[in-house]
């Protein structure tokens, strides 16, 4: 590992799952060696890596609770499509040449570790990925809220929320071609503002525990060592009161 000074040593990437889906499959690999290629750069900087990923690309608790479903069996539905792309993406880690772990936040031990804060945090010293399944493990939530939780419980001095787009915008950068993205953004303002950064729990967990969280494009060659190299990219938003 090289001995680089980073601006976070340990951060904890939010990966949806519309981002490791394409037009043909819920789960491309082809998608997630892309991903892998972009944290490789910073795994061999040294950088300590939890990643906490969707399922929304498989199943999301909301619309089968729309269509009739059971809530909570909606949301659990929802949690284990979590699964899915956690071992997909453990498997493609693994093969990009970063020893990877899986923790869940329910029971699946036949291909899951249990989440054990201790054992995750020996992984990232012995420098592996450690990705998070499940969520939070209960119904209601969302994974961003998960994120937050797990940043806080690692200890992550950034959250990072790999997406499509290029950070915060002022209104919808789709619908509006003089939308604003925004370099840096208090939490206060993004509230003001009724922007969507994350979920509400999980945004305002982020901000009780001062936990800065970078919005910022992923699919971006260089973005994410950009970041660790404490270069500008995307939207920065601070937690100062
Ligand atoms: N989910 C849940 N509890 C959690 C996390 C997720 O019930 O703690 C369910 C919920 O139904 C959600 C689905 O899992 O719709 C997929 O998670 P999410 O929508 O956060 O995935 P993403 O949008 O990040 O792909």
């Amino acid at each position: 590992m090289s001995n680089q000074i980073l601006k976070y040593h340990r951060v904890l990437l939010k990966l949806s799952g519309e981002m490791l889906e394409d037009e043909q499959l819920n789960f491309s690999p082809h998608v997630a060696k892309v991903l892998a290629n972009e944290v490789k750069q910073i795994y061999v900087m040294g950088a300590h890596i939890a990643i906490v990923v969707g399922g929304g690309n498989i199943f999301r608790g909301v619309s089968g609770s729309k269509q009739g479903l059971d809530p909570v069996t909606a949301d659990y539905m929802g949690m284990h499509g979590t699964i899915i792309n956690a071992l997909g993406l453990m498997d493609i880690f693994e093969k990009s040449g970063m020893p990877t772990r899986v923790q869940s936040a329910f029971e699946s031990d036949r291909v899951c570790e249990p989440v054990i804060r201790r054992r995750a945090l020996r992984h990232l010293e012995k420098d592996r990925v450690v990705i998070y399944a499940a969520g939070t493990g209960n119904p209601g939530f969302t994974t961003d809220t998960a994120a937050a939780l797990r940043a806080f419980e690692i200890g992550a001095e950034v959250l990072l929320k790999g997406t499509k787009v290029d950070g915060v915008y002022d209104c919808d950068p789709v619908h509006n071609p003089a939308a604003k993205r925004f370099e840096s953004i208090s939490c206060n303002e993004v509230i003001e503002r009724k922007l969507q950064v994350m979920d509400s729990t999980a945004f305002t967990f982020c901000r009780d525990k001062k936990i800065p969280i970078i919005v910022f494009n992923l699919f971006t060659p260089g973005n994410l060592k950009a970041i660790l190299e404490g270069k500008s990219v995307g939207t920065l938003v601070t937690v100062e009161p």
